[in-house]
């Protein structure tokens, strides 16, 4: 249960509140409010006349349901909202990993010359082998925050673990949390205390429940800029890297009051289908998109077959506005 306190109770008052019926502190639109397992239904007597109002729900997606927010979240991303009132889809692209100044630079300008105002690029990468590429690490993020500096980009950057939140908080505008890392309760605790966007990735055995719960974990720390990604599923199909799931993406614009963005690269693991899947993603009328895309995508040290080259992005790039327009958004 949400319980929103009276205007005149204070912060105090409110943390004392909390910890004699055992329920999270937050602030909530503008008031003093507590969070209690959602299976508590009734209000506890020492409350009593204290209570402005409360929001009972079914199970514990609550700070992220609909119905406590209907006006839907927002979030920043540079100088981008998203979510809340606007109508916008966002781009966000550049390479899996960065991998030297050059490359990271030639994908900097890229996405400058478009006017796409969002650079991804991992640091620390999560990998499946430990013999793999595991990323630049402050090395990148210090390049990263170079490109930020010199062509105006919102930098976002993922994080492998706990121990990486404030170095990436430090040089990053969006913490990325991976879909590996979805389940990491270090990483999800710092990042409720942190003062910055975070994109919430759904693990690729996650059903929805457990991902909006991953959220709720930002959520009830503070930190109320969160993002949901799709990036894909596991399922029986193995031509395919992952599955997209749409139908999960129409739940969470539906039953949620957070930005949805989706990630057709990871889904795909292809290049050849990450056009036309981005397309059908815009035509879903979703918050914003992550895509991977590098200068030369054959000699990439992480994700190589999923990236698209340059070209590939420029000519994708430009289908986006209409389709966007039709389902009443703007491309940003
Ligand atoms: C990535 O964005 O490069 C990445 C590792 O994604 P995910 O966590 O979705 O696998
Ligand atoms: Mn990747």
């Amino acid at each position: 249960m949400i319980i929103q306190l009276k205007p005149d109770v204070t912060k105090e008052k409110a943390l004392e509140l909390a910890t004699q019926i055992g329920a999270i502190h937050l602030i909530g639109n503008g008031r003093q409010t507590l969070v209690t397992s959602s299976k508590i239904k009734d209000i506890n007597g020492v409350l009593d006349g204290l209570v402005e109002q409360t929001f009972v729900f079914d199970n514990d997606l609550q700070l992220a349901h609909a119905s406590y927010k209907p006006e839907k979240r927002s979030a920043q991303i540079g100088s981008v909202t998203l979510g809340g009132n606007t109508q916008h889809t966002m781009m966000i692209a550049g390479p899996c990993s960065v991998e030297s100044e050059e490359q990271i630079e030639a994908s900097a300008k890229l996405m400058k010359s478009l006017g796409v105002k969002a650079l991804r690029g991992g640091c620390f990468k999560p990998r499946t082998s430990p013999y793999s590429f595991q990323g630049l690490g402050l090395e990148g993020l210090k390049l990263l925050a170079k490109m930020r500096e010199k062509y105006d980009l919102a930098i976002v950057t993922e994080v492998r673990d706990a121990t990486h939140v404030d170095a990436v908080i430090k040089y990053a505008d969006v913490v990325q949390i991976g879909a590996k890392a979805m389940y990491d309760h270090g990483v999800l605790r710092a990042c409720g205390q942190a003062k910055k966007t975070v994109l919430l990735k759904r693990g690729f055995g996650t059903t929805l429940q457990e991902f909006v719960q991953a959220a709720e974990f930002v959520l009830s720390g503070g930190n109320e800029q969160v993002i949901l990604c799709e990036r894909g599923i596991r399922t029986f199909e193995t031509q395919t890297r992952f599955t997209l799931d749409l139908c999960g993406v129409a739940f969470l614009k539906e039953k949620t009051n957070l930005p949805v963005v989706l990630d057709p690269s990871h889904a795909m693991g292809y290049a050849y289908g990450v056009p036309d899947i981005t397309r059908a993603c815009v035509a879903m009328g979703i918050d914003g998109l992550i895509i991977e895309v590098h200068p030369n995508p054959k000699i990439a040290k992480s994700d190589a077959a999923q990236q698209l080259n340059h070209d590939e992005f420029r000519l994708l790039h430009q289908t986006l506005p209409p389709i966007a327009t039709a389902v009443g958004k703007i491309m940003v």
